[in-house]
């Protein structure tokens, strides 16, 4: 195999069975890579397991902290460890200004860290490419839930995808595929199009309320409200929601329960369903964002 990140040496800190197979691809495309609060299944030729997170970042030229980052006490996500860890000023200022720090999603304490450490926060569900990836797991993932809820098949079931972005698009079309009679709701034009482009129903999102009493399921991928009481008011008891916008997701799940309404907020599926696959992205993209790095553009 291309030794593509021959010497290049690169911190994984914390993380779960994604950033364990990020760390066996890096190390295969040659990189040096050491890692903590990350528990490695094999001896992998190239990965160092350091059990102090100062050891970890000696020399580094990247820093990849899991998908979902720290949180606001600065504790790294790291469910696979019986040592947690904490990500610090301290930490940081052993990582040479101006080296990228790869992250999901960057909440506010590490963006503040970031910036004051002269270091180059790079959001990877931010990218187009990585969310277009994840959202072929994050769709499978979905359609997996719902076959497990509902009494009916896929196949014949009126079933209602509310955005038509980056996940909805791939939903849609899985569910299509898979024999469902779907409605695609969106509120731009050219969505609507290709909507109907691709032989599915197109509902302008205005029309929402009128329509979506046909639905035995409800896949919501709108990062705001939508789903709100007076539209839950509307949908058949007995219909199933998954949310699956970011929390707090679209749907006032409050209401939902009383009326009957079995709605449920489906976080990271990648990584829960296929965390290889969601692994090998991640490698897929930072390798070439560290090629990138080292051609020094
Ligand atoms: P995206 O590409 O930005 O698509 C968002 C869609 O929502 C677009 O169709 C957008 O319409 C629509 N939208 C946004 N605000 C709206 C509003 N106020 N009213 C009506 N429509 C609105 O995002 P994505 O990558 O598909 O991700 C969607 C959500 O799923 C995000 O919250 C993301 O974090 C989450 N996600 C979850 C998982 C999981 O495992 N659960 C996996 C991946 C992503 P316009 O194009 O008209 O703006």
């Amino acid at each position: 195999m291309q030794q593509k990140l021959e010497g290049f040496m690169v911190a994984i800190m914390g993380g779960d069975a994604r950033e364990q197979t990020l760390a066996e691809e890096l190390a295969a495309a040659g990189a040096l890579v050491n890692v903590t609060a990350l528990p490695v299944k094999n001896k992998t030729a190239g990965v160092v397991v350091c059990s102090e997170p100062e050891e970890c970042l000696r020399g580094v030229g990247a820093v990849i902290l899991p998908v979902p980052g720290i949180n606001e006490k600065g504790l790294i996500y790291c469910p696979l460890s019986r040592h947690p860890i904490t990500l610090t000023g301290n930490l940081l200022s052993k990582v040479p200004a101006g080296a990228p720090v790869f992250v999901g999603v960057a909440r506010p304490l590490l963006v503040e860290m970031a910036t004051r450490h002269g270091l180059r926060l790079i959001e990877l569900m931010k990218l187009d490419e990585v969310a277009i990836l994840n959202s072929i797991p994050t769709a499978e993932g979905a359609v997996q839930m719902a076959m497990e809820m509902m009494p009916i098949t896929i196949h014949g079931c009126r079933a209602f995808v509310l955005g038509f972005g980056r996940t909805g698009a791939t939903l849609a079309r899985l569910l299509g595929a898979m024999g469902a009679r779907t409605k695609v709701v969106a509120r731009r034009y050219e969505h609507l199009a290709r909507i109907t482009e691709m032989n599915l129903t197109p509902v302008p999102f205005r029309d929402l309320p009128e329509k979506i009493s046909e639905a035995d399921v409800i896949f919501n991928t709108i990062p705001a409200p939508v789903l709100t009481e007076a539209i839950l008011k509307k949908i058949q008891a007995g219909t199933l929601i998954i949310d699956l916008a970011s929390a707090p997701g679209g749907v006032e799940f409050g209401k939902a329960d009383g009326m009957g309404i079995k709605a449920v907020l489906a976080p990271g599926l990648p990584g829960k369903v296929a965390p290889k696959t969601a692994g090998l992205i991640l490698a897929r993209v930072i390798t070439r964002l560290l090629l990138q790095e080292m051609a020094g553009n």
